[in-house]
């Protein structure tokens, strides 16, 4: 263990001076699954990018919505739908204020970021791409930023692009300065690698796409669980995140969009709730944001959403960055002595995700080993397959931390990693 990396859970300097501690001890009694035990082991949960656990603060929301508000919304007129419609459009405002959105209008619930972004693709792209166009994502995104852009693309006889990605795993500014042309008509971005954890410049890269009058999704999925956004600060145009990343449930997520881009764009799909009228004729929508949630939308999911981050900023976003930060410099610093071990990704700014190979230990037998120690890590290509192949492996562990990891956990973990690694050499 490197000599200059503090071990405690120091408390962090106060902009007013004083000083105020992250209580991880306090803040993991909040997390029922974290108490659970694997194999007879404590849970050590390092899947943070895959999925977050979830406080009980969103587990007893979600419980008491279906025990005392449950009913279909927006179309009933009676006092639980009422509450329901209620509740859902509450969340909406929550959304709204945590990454400060100029309107509610411009918050659409979708099932998650993959879902956000093909309405995106599929409904600003239909309407707006032309043979020969090109649409601008980077060598770094998950699969979800790359398939539909290729699609409609194909479809509309428009160009894919690719920024590329440097050796330490950030994107290349000045190879994507030289991509953006007048024949760009997009760019699609990730904030923050899933895989490798950087942290991309996204503003910078909107300024300049900006100047050419481009508009820019900014892919958020990992961005939202530890970095504050500020979506009239960034000035993006479109983001997306996934609510089971922050600490949310499943199956709810956002799109942000700029009312302009949205009230100009057509329906990605449609059904109920929509609408304005439809006769066999002809059929009007709703304004934005009902435009784009056709059908009965994942309710509680929503108000989970809500929930969360309202507890995520309980918690304070400055609070959470400077524990994680503590947790990622020792993560990294603890596991890259051990022999043979090499860290994929090494950018200057870094979420507490941390890639690596090993030489002589496949990644599968790493995590199915870490497992019967009760370690949870993700193994494989991370969906991004392009990313690591640039890396020139297949597959990489990640382990990948949230605010509710302790350094005593990092501690377990680099050195069962390092007694299974001796195991699959021996
Ligand atoms: N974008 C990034 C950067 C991700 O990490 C993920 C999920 O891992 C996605 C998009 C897709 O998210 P979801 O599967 O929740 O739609």
């Amino acid at each position: 263990m490197s000599d200059n990396i503090n071990t405690s859970i120091e408390p962090f300097a106060k902009k007013d001076g004083g000083l105020v501690a992250l209580d991880v001890h306090a803040i993991r009694k909040d997390f029922p699954i974290l108490q659970t035990k694997v194999y007879g082991k404590p849970l050590v949960y390092f899947d943070n990018a895959a999925t977050s656990q979830k406080p009980k603060a969103v587990i007893d929301r979600i419980v008491h919505y279906y025990e005392n508000e449950n009913a279909n919304i927006h179309r009933g007129i009676y006092h639980l739908s009422e509450m329901a419609s209620e509740a859902y459009e509450g969340a909406r405002n929550i959304v709204q204020k945590n990454i400060n959105a100029a309107s509610r209008g411009e918050i659409i619930f979708v099932r998650g970021a993959t879902e956000g972004i093909n309405l995106v693709a599929s409904s600003w792209g239909r309407a707006h791409l032309h043979p020969g166009d090109e649409v601008l994502i980077s060598g770094m995104e998950h699969h979800a930023n790359i398939i539909p852009w290729q699609i409609i693309c194909e479809e509309k006889g428009a160009v894919l692009k690719v920024i590329p990605v440097t050796a330490d795993g950030e994107l290349d500014l000045e190879a994507f300065q030289k991509l953006i042309t007048e024949k760009t008509k997009f760019v699609s971005v990730v904030y923050v690698s899933n895989s490798i954890g950087t942290i991309n410049s996204v503003k910078s890269i909107i300024e300049k796409a900006h100047a050419f009058r481009i508009p820019v999704l900014v892919d958020g999925c990992q961005a939202a669980p530890h970095i504050a956004i500020d979506v009239q600060e960034l000035d993006c145009d479109f983001l997306v995140f996934s609510g089971h990343k922050i600490f949310a449930p499943t199956g709810i997520g956002v799109l942000y969009g700029k009312e302009k881009y949205l009230e100009a764009m057509p329906p990605y799909q449609t059904g109920g709730d929509m609408i304005q009228a439809v006769s066999f004729v002809k059929t009007t929508f709703k304004e934005i944001p009902y435009k784009f949630e056709a059908g009965t939308p994942d309710i509680s999911g929503a108000i989970g959403l809500g929930t969360a981050m309202e507890y995520i900023s309980g918690i304070g976003r400055t609070m959470i960055h400077d524990y994680e930060q503590k947790l990622l410099s020792y993560a990294t610093e603890k596991i890259r002595q051990i022999e043979g071990l090499k860290i994929i990704g090494t950018a200057r700014e870094k979420i507490p995700v941390i890639s690596f190979t090993v030489a002589g230990a496949h990644p599968l037998d790493i995590g199915t080993l870490l497992d019967f120690e009760g370690i949870a890590i993700r193994t494989g290509n991370h969906c991004t397959q392009p990313l690591l192949a640039g890396f020139g492996v297949s597959a990489t562990c990640r382990a990948s931390l949230a605010f509710y990891n302790t350094i005593e956990e990092i501690d377990f973990f680099a050195e069962s990693l390092d007694k299974v690694i001796k195991k699959i050499r021996s």
